[in-house]
């Protein structure tokens, strides 16, 4: 290549990086996956080491994160938080230990860490108090955030010693979060947050604390800022310490004698990666001692002693067959890619959502055309993008309708939003998929009515909203498709079952905008009984951490309708209950039951509880649950097929109890 086309090159790939990363770190919305962004940033650090005089101090490759918002006060970092060098294969893993023992000599251990896909937070403590959260931003200069921090449970706000300290780690969404907040996202017309990630910033980098903390964050630490003056000798150490100061650490890091352990970890994890109830990107491998760490010392961006090893995302081709559309609970519609079935990071792929109509017309999709899919983050399908040069004429355009695909009326676009929507109330669609929300588990929990059944009692005009769920008789439902004798009396007992959960089910099953799960919870715990929430006002509604002004006016708006009261009524009269029935959260110094200021970890099949419930009843006696084994542990419960987690424990001489002697101690 010449000079001339080489600095055409550079140029369009800084124009290229720059504006992904304005769209990455500013917006938080990448129209990019991260590979494709990694792909051309080695192809401009390639060039840029072979032509150095291309290079320029405002070059991409130079820089760490992106530009800080002006909505937030600054806080300068005392100790710059870098970026990490990257590999992607043995190769380049071989080549940083080359480098690493050309610099310090052939003795080196390295402590491996998963890396937890979110964004980099530093928290500073004075004497002990929690003082000021703030990002990355530039490496220099980072957003304070401190109020949304706050809002996450695993950052303690006092530490167990008086110190003064400024520790850093990485805040993220676990993925059944995320799962979540799209759905509700999409249920609301509103644009998913393409990753974990993304949603992670998204919801610190805004002004509304209620907001972060309706999104169930958490945090893992990794490190400290000025290590030096601490007294310990090495990372590994400090992790230790962060643990002892009552720190969340990720308990799977391990500390590898050389690099062929380096290797063996990383490969262990591609398998068990997907496995975690958390994203992960990479491995990141450090020097552990931090004498060789400062030997090795930093470059502008990036430390010498660390590399992130980032998996490869599994993109497979296949063909989209059609594009079918669905009307949610909420009148969304939604188009959903029909695949020809192909297997993706260990699942088949055979649907994919397209969310909406502007997307399939920004990545230009045809029915008929060759696709490329991955799934975002891991967890959900999605059709990357289109190879549009090996179509063969015979592709067809796709159209969003103008009706509503079930009940004929007009669709909508509401102001603001990206999604088409039926506003028929009397829409058959929308009514069969709020009977559907209603019965599920995190709501009534009516096991034996899926989806199957509920749209066979609604074809046949046996139920016609939730009341009518609480009439159903044996007979009816005997005469359904594939309803024999034990599955009717199965399921009217769970029908029976449900008149006595406890508030917070109900809530969540009526399906109030905005109003998710653990909102529902919140708001049965403060209020207590139906009648007490339909009575509340605005102001009462947005006194409570995590309801915002949104969830308030539309909680008000749901229960001045008539049809809802009159349903509550009727509900009310069939026995179900209006009440909330758990208890109100316990502070351990006010319990006196053996759970009390205990940590206690569940791990295996359970048989009797769920363990949600489980863990909702040991943390109303004043117990802690927590997911992972550590020193600091104190009883561990293993039902059926406990693995690591029970090793663990008796690795570590740590109580286990099994599901027996749980509930015996449950119920005392
Ligand atoms: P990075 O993600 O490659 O690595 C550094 C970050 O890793 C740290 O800042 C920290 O936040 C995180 N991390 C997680 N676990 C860690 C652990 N245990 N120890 C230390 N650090 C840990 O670098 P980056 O500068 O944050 O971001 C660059 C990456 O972001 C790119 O490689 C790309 O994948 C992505 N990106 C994507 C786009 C896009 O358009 N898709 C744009 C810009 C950047």
């Amino acid at each position: 290549m010449d000079l001339q086309l080489t600095e055409q090159r550079i140029n369009e790939l800084k124009s290229l990086l720059n504006q992904y990363g304005y769209e990455y770190y500013v917006l938080d919305k990448p129209t990019v996956p991260d590979l494709e962004y990694d792909r051309l940033m080695q192809e401009l650090l390639k060039l840029e080491e072979k032509y150095p005089e291309l290079k320029t101090s405002d070059s991409p490759s130079e820089r760490v994160g992106g530009p800080i918002l002006d909505l937030f006060e600054k806080v300068e970092h005392r100790t710059p938080m870098l970026s990490l060098g990257n590999a992607f294969n043995d190769g380049d893993l071989r080549d940083f230990d080359r480098r690493v023992r050309q610099a310090v000599g052939d003795t080196v251990s390295y402590v491996c860490e998963l890396k937890i896909d979110g964004l980099a937070v530093s928290l500073r403590y004075e004497n002990g108090l929690f003082l000021q959260g703030a990002t990355r931003g530039d490496g220099t200069i980072g957003e304070d955030i401190t109020a949304n921090l706050k809002t996450i449970k695993s950052i303690p706000l006092r530490l167990r010693e008086n110190v003064s300290i400024e520790v850093r780690g990485e805040a993220f969404m676990p993925k059944r979060s995320f799962e979540a907040l799209n759905r509700v996202k999409e249920e609301n017309g509103e644009e998913p947050f393409a990753n974990p990630r993304n949603a992670a910033a998204g919801s610190l980098r805004q002004l509304d604390p209620k907001m972060a903390a309706s999104r169930n964050l958490d945090v893992f630490l990794y490190g400290i800022g000025d290590i030096g003056g601490l007294g310990v000798t090495s990372h590994g150490e400090g992790l230790d310490y962060l643990d002892a100061l009552g720190f969340k650490t990720n308990k799977e890091r391990r500390k590898c004698s050389g690099i062929d352990d380096v290797i063996e970890y990383v490969n262990s994890w591609v398998e068990k990666r997907p496995h975690l109830p958390y994203e992960i990107d990479g491995i990141v491998i450090k020097v552990d001692s931090l004498e060789q760490q400062e030997q090795l010392g930093t470059t502008a961006k990036s430390p010498r002693w660390a590399i992130a090893y980032k998996f490869p995302a599994e993109e497979v081709v296949t063909t989209l067959l059609d594009i079918e559309l669905s009307v949610g609970r909420t009148g969304v519609v939604t188009p959903t890619a029909i695949l020809v079935p192909v297997k993706v990071a260990g699942t088949t792929v055979q649907r994919a959502s397209l969310h909406n109509e502007d997307l399939i017309r920004e990545k230009d999709l045809k029915i008929g055309d060759k696709v490329v899919i991955k799934k975002a983050g891991d967890i959900i399908p999605e059709v990357v993008n289109v190879l549009a040069e090996e179509r063969t004429g015979t592709e067809r355009d796709f159209y969003m309708p103008t009706h509503c695909p079930e009940c004929e009326s007009e669709l909508v676009r509401l102001d603001g939003e990206v999604a088409l929507r039926c506003i028929n109330p009397k829409c058959p669609a929308q009514i069969r998929e709020g009977l559907i929300h209603f019965v599920s588990r995190d709501a009534m929990n009516i096991e034996g009515l899926g989806e199957r059944v509920i749209s066979q009692l609604f074809t046949e005009k046996l139920i016609a909203d939730v009341a009518d769920l609480y009439k159903l008789t044996r007979e009816q439902l005997l005469a359904l498709e594939r309803m024999g004798e034990k599955s009717v009396s199965n399921l009217l007992k769970a029908i029976e079952a449900s008149k006595s959960n406890s508030l917070e089910k109900l809530l969540f099953g009526l399906g109030i905008r905005h109003v998710g799960a653990k909102a529902a919870k919140t708001l049965a715990q403060e209020f207590g009984s139906m009648d007490h929430l339909a009575a509340a006002t605005k102001e009462q509604l947005i006194s409570i951490n995590e309801i915002g002004e949104k969830m308030a006016d539309s909680i008000v708006t749901f229960f001045e309708q008539e049809e809802v009261s009159s349903l509550i009524k009727e509900l009310s009269s069939y026995g179900v209950n209006m009440d909330y029935k758990g208890a109100k959260p316990v502070l351990a110094a006010e319990s006196d039951s053996i759970f009390a200021g205990k940590t206690i970890v569940l791990t295996g099949k359970l048989e009797k509880l769920s363990r949600n419930e489980a863990k909702e009843k040991i943390e109303a006696l004043g117990g802690n649950v927590a997911g992972s084994v550590s020193k600091k542990t104190h009883l561990v419960i293993a039902g059926e097929e406990a693995g690591s987690k029970l090793s663990k424990a008796q690795e570590l001489g740590i109580e286990v109890w099994d599901e027996e002697k749980l509930l015996v101690e449950l119920n005392k």
